[in-house]
């Protein structure tokens, strides 16, 4: 059986065409993409549509402690002591609450035009230290939260053996997370029976702190080719200064030298980069995750985006601890943050291109796509039928001119502008709700109410 939508308006790998025909199979997968179509009989029919948003960077059970980390505690705050508060949070939960967690993520995710995750998934173990008996039960509970929602995942089973640099053995609140090469790639093993056109698995050495050189090595030599490796790279200047005191390099200089990058790498907060680091990791190929709301939020630091932008330097973006669930809020923070830092404007411009949204948007596409391992991205023949359906009734977009259509979307007003959302030729997303919405909500509010008393239960 085939399956049609009729597009007036649809966002392709050139930009915006009109009367377009899609038409996918029963797997999901697009098998037809025709510009200037007439509309079938009896086939739906939207007015403008997009490729959805790959979301290259998630630590799911984060959205839980959206909010809870912004009082001021005795001495100044930082990066690190937000860390130790997570930790914290992270001690109590269990793999249901996982799943319930991640459903509502990414529904929320799904309902601002999100249709992928990569999930970076680093609590392995119970509490107490112990392996569950299947290991990859953590990494199976957020796969239920992902299957429940409907979105598309990159799932990263985290290699975590170290505390910081010079294998510093791990501390007590680090335990959930202690991984070895040997586990990862058994983990890897195991999630193997669930990889399909919406689930694929990659795997993620933490950051260098976290996992050697020597690890990463022999992680690589074992994953199958091809598949998706994520890392945190260089997100606070002291874990760069660390590097340095350790080895004499900066984090990304040591690790392409050592390694190499390639296009299977996504380097995630790329934040503090030398020169020479910026200019290697633009013509490695492979992507920088960027993370602006996050990022913000943690005080981490700005990307030079413009100079890697002029040398063709893939990115795209993600959500991290999910503070913001929006692509608008990361793209409109990460083009605001270079205006801030350079004290200019429209700068974040694709050689060539002179429209600051349109390239934001398509970048992070194709960024994203490519860290995700995934056929996603774009709205052509063998890519997933995921797409958006942005609401052509609301003020913001009356009118509107090809042109003009993505910056007023991304860089104007706050509302939600993103009304249907499809992934794998099915709508998850229906006038602005999430089609599980109730029963996601229900399991999600039940899950912080136990969290809540566990807290108290251990202050
Ligand atoms: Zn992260």
């Amino acid at each position: 059986m085939i399956h049609q939508l009729f597009a007036s308006h649809a966002w392709l790998p050139e930009g915006w065409a009109n009367d377009v025909l899609l038409e996918w199979d029963a797997e999901g997968s697009l098998h037809s993409v025709v510009q200037n179509a007439v509309p079938p009989a009896a086939v739906e029919q939207q007015h403008m549509v997009l490729p959805g948003m790959i979301n290259l960077h998630s630590h799911a059970f984060q959205r839980a402690m959206g909010g809870l980390t912004e009082r001021a505690g005795d001495g100044p705050d930082s990066f690190w002591t937000w860390r130790d508060l997570m930790y914290r949070f992270a001690r109590h939960i269990t793999p249901d609450h996982m799943a319930a967690i991640a459903a509502q993520l990414y529904a929320e995710c799904l309902r601002h035009g999100y249709t992928s995750v990569c999930e970076f998934h680093y609590i392995h173990r119970q509490p107490d230290g112990a392996w569950y008996p299947r290991m990859a039960n953590c990494a199976e509970h957020i796969l239920q939260g992902a299957r429940q929602s409907g979105i598309g995942i990159t799932m990263l089973p985290v290699l975590y053996s170290w505390a910081n640099f010079g294998e510093q053995p791990l501390r007590a609140e680090q335990n959930r997370f202690q991984s070895s090469v040997d586990d990862i790639l058994r983990l890897v093993d195991q999630l193997g029976v669930h990889r399909s056109a919406q689930v694929e698995v990659g795997a993620a050495p933490h950051s260098l702190r976290a996992a050697s050189i020597g690890q990463i090595r022999e992680l690589l030599a074992g994953m199958p080719a091809e598949r998706p490796i994520h890392i945190h790279i260089a997100e606070q200047i002291r874990e760069v200064n660390d590097c340095i005191t350790f080895s004499g390099e900066r984090p990304l200089a040591l690790l392409a030298g050592q390694l190499g990058l390639s296009p299977r790498w996504t380097l995630v907060h790329a934040t503090h980069l030398s020169e020479e680091e910026l200019k290697y990791l633009a013509g490695s190929g492979a992507v920088a995750g960027l993370c602006p709301t996050t990022e913000a939020n943690l005080g981490d630091g700005l990307f030079t985006l413009p100079e890697y932008m002029a040398q063709h330097g893939r990115f795209g973006i993600g959500s991290d601890s999910h503070v913001s669930t929006s692509p608008v809020e990361e793209l409109r923070w990460l083009e605001y943050g270079q205006r801030l830092s350079y004290q200019r404007r429209n700068i974040s411009l694709v050689p060539g291109q002179k429209r600051v949204a349109d390239g934001l948007w398509q970048q992070a596409l194709i960024g994203g796509a490519q860290a995700s391992g995934r056929r996603v991205g774009s709205l052509e023949p063998g890519k997933r039928a995921d797409l958006l359906v942005l609401d052509a009734d609301h003020p913001n977009l009356f009118d509107s001119e090809p042109d003009d259509r993505l910056a007023r979307w991304l860089f104007s007003g706050n509302d939600n502008l993103v009304r249907d959302v499809m992934v794998g030729g099915q709508w998850k997303v229906r006038f602005g709700r999430h089609v599980e919405q109730p029963q996601i909500s229900a399991n999600y509010r039940a899950t912080l109410a136990q969290l809540g008393k566990l807290r108290q239960h251990a202050a």
